[in-house]
């Protein structure tokens, strides 16, 4: 398997990337953000145990997350992987790395200052059904509220709060530091300026994926 992780805080870009990097082909995009949302919908066993936290910006645990990760890993479809939100804590990496097939290749880190954080979580929309992101001022939908992709419902997420987001902030900064230097140990670490227009970081990250 090939593996890419996309690391960054929230509003940092990563599903938006992942997202049309897989709609070219290629790649197999998997959300854990997106997993979860689903099973919360879905009311499985998992979902309601990772509602709470996710309600509060908290991270889910890990166990759980590892369980799901190992799953999605067993649908790839020989394609190559982006893994957007996972890992978000040094014992998610681990259990990537402790396993040969699912070993990490690289990891691309996206760096956006908070205030630009802050900004697109706030204003962040996404379709309901397929999860195509949008954005309340810089990125509408053609039509108010439809989703341009799927026609679905273009709504915020209850999490991207004022109060959950300046929480789902402080636990990435409580994290992010360790998961950089696990892959900067291993050398896998690449650092891009994700503070600009998505197409320029689009092309950039292809480079790197190459
Ligand atoms: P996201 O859509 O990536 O912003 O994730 C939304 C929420 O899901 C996070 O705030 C966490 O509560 C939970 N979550 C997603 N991925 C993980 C992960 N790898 N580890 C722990 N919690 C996660």
């Amino acid at each position: 398997m090939d593996i890419t992780v996309f690391l960054g805080a929230p509003g940092s870009g990563k599903g938006t990337q992942a997202k049309r990097l897989a709609q070219q082909g290629g790649f197999v995009h998997f959300s854990t953000g997106d997993i979860l949302r689903a099973a919360i919908n879905e009311k499985t066993e998992v979902g309601l145990k990772a509602k709470g936290f996710m309600d509060r910006g908290e991270l889910v645990p890990d166990d759980i997350m590892i369980a799901i990760i190992e799953s999605a890993l067993g649908r790839t479809g020989g394609k190559r992987v982006l893994l957007d939100g996972f890992p978000r804590t040094v014992p998610q990496a681990e259990a990537l790395d402790k396993n040969a097939k699912t070993a990490v290749a690289r990891a691309l880190y996206f760096q956006v200052p908070n205030p630009a954080l802050i900004a697109r979580l706030t204003g962040r929309r996404v379709c309901k059904n397929c999860g195509e992101p949008y954005h309340a001022v810089t990125l509408k939908p053609k039509q108010d509220g439809v989703c341009d992709r799927c026609g679905g419902p273009v709504i915020q997420r209850s999490d991207d709060t004022e109060e959950v987001v300046k929480r789902r902030l402080e636990v990435f900064e409580s994290q992010n530091n360790k998961l950089l230097a696990y892959y900067e140990k291993s050398r896998k670490l690449k650092a891009f300026d994700g503070d600009r227009p998505i197409e320029a970081l689009q092309k950039e990250l292809l480079r790197a994926l190459q």
